[in-house]
């Protein structure tokens, strides 16, 4: 009779999550042949993702995904300070999609490439065996709980990751979660041209106080519509302040078309990194690492960079000694810890005296250079934008000395 360890499934590297850091993180492993499993715990990938689905610019080449899965092009970016005042800046364009049809086209393309991407199969536990790690599963279609052994594992379930039992553990992670809520809304007739070309985001303090991030994001057939605040709010009270928040959206670009809604909400994180992402066997990824810019909450481009190192460290740790989990959390870190961090940092400045949103905007607005070495990742600065920015920084402190 067989033993347990004989009937258990072994793969050399199992992926938590199809969003797109573990899309991506499958997709480029099972192209460089590694044998890879995916497991998503929902039915349809992409399906149920609340998200804004703002892309930074050239990310569709970056990852080499199909241009048909941008919505608009979106050059113009709007911010709107705690009075409500506009501050207009003219960035690289980035892009807008949805979710279902980003992480959907990524999972068909890590398919492709010879993942078996297991939908419907929800993580449950993880325990280490040997040099590899064992994964317990539950399969919904099969009604079953089964076990796959593997020699590296990537987390990426994005926010509601459940890692505060295990190595990962970060005490500060539950305070860094955001409460989300965004209706899509479909109009009967296209709003204001302007809505198609810009990013909007506002920022100001809900009726009880606390500051919120709100947005306006437009796609082909709707615009998304949200906000999101610190910790959490009891629904209705979150649902009458996006109630608020939309008419102030409905009174500038679409006053006079009739629309229908569909309300969505989940969890965001705007906190700092998680100190801890990589033990033997196993790294973590995307949302689930904190990788999100707590200023703006975006965090997609950062989640599917982290696959792609994934899958370079699990690849490379084939040919060379150094093991995948070292080279995967050093060059993690080093890439992203620096600007995530200051931006945590900056977000939780700006909070504690809403007058400092509108001097750096004022800032922002005053400077195209400012607004352009901020959009760039560290390593794409020179010493001269680092020297820049240091001056703009300075700069900054100086007006918000006493405020
Ligand atoms: C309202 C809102 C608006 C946002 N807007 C933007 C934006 O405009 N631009 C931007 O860049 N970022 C935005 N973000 C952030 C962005 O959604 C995340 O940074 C991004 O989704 C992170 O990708 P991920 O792959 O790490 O995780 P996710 O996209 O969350 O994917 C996690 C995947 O894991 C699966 N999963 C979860 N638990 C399990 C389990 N136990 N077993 C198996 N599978 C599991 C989930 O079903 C999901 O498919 C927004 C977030 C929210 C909430």
């Amino acid at each position: 009779m067989p033993s347990n360890q004989d009937r258990m499934e072994h793969v050399e590297f199992l992926v938590v999550g199809c969003g797109p850091a573990g899309g991506i993180a499958a997709r480029e492993a099972a192209r460089a042949g590694v044998g890879t499993v995916v497991l998503e715990k929902d039915s349809v990938i992409g399906a149920k993702r609340v998200c804004a689905a703002g892309l930074r610019p050239g990310f569709c080449a970056t990852f080499d995904l199909p241009r048909e899965i941008v919505h608009c092009d979106t050059p113009r970016l709007a911010l709107f300070d705690p009075a409500g005042k506009e501050y207009e800046l003219t960035i690289v364009p980035g892009h807008t999609t949805t979710r279902e049809e980003l992480d959907g086209t990524i999972g068909k393309l890590a398919s492709a490439e010879g993942a078996d991407v297991r939908t419907s199969a929800m993580f449950r536990e993880m325990r280490r065996e040997g040099d590899g790690v064992v994964i317990e599963y539950a399969d919904a279609r099969a009604g079953e709980r089964k076990t796959i052994a593997a020699r590296n594992v990537f987390f990426a379930q994005g926010s509601t990751a459940k890692l505060e039992e295990t190595e990962f553990a970060y005490p500060q992670w539950q305070s860094g979660l955001v409460t989300t809520l965004q209706y899509r809304v479909y109009l009967d007739r296209p709003a204001d041209a302007v809505a198609y070309r810009s990013l909007e985001m506002h920022y100001f303090a809900t009726r009880d106080g606390r500051m919120t991030v709100a947005w306006m994001f437009p796609k082909r057939d709707h615009l998304a519509i949200g906000l999101g605040v610190m910790g959490k709010m009891p629904g209705a009270q979150l649902r009458a302040e996006l109630d608020l928040f939309t008419e102030r959206v409905r009174a500038r670009l679409y006053p006079a078309a009739a629309f229908t809604t569909k309300l969505e909400g989940h969890l965001l994180y705007g906190g700092a990194p998680r100190p801890g992402i990589a033990i033997p066997g196993a790294m973590v990824g995307g949302t689930a690492a904190g990788l999100v810019d707590a200023t703006n909450g975006e965090g997609i481009y950062e989640a599917a960079m982290s696959g792609r190192m994934a899958a370079e460290a699990v690849s490379a740790a084939r040919a060379q000694p150094a093991r995948a989990y070292e080279r995967y959390g050093a060059a993690l870190k080093k890439r992203f810890y620096g600007r995530l961090r200051h931006r945590a940092e900056l977000m939780r400045f700006l909070e504690r005296k809403p007058a400092r949103y509108t001097k750096l905007f004022e800032q922002l607005a005053r400077s195209p250079r400012f607004v352009d070495v901020l959009q760039r990742e560290d390593r794409d600065r020179s010493l001269g934008d680092r020297a820049f920015l240091y001056g703009q920084a300075l700069r900054f402190a100086a007006r918000t000395v006493h405020g």
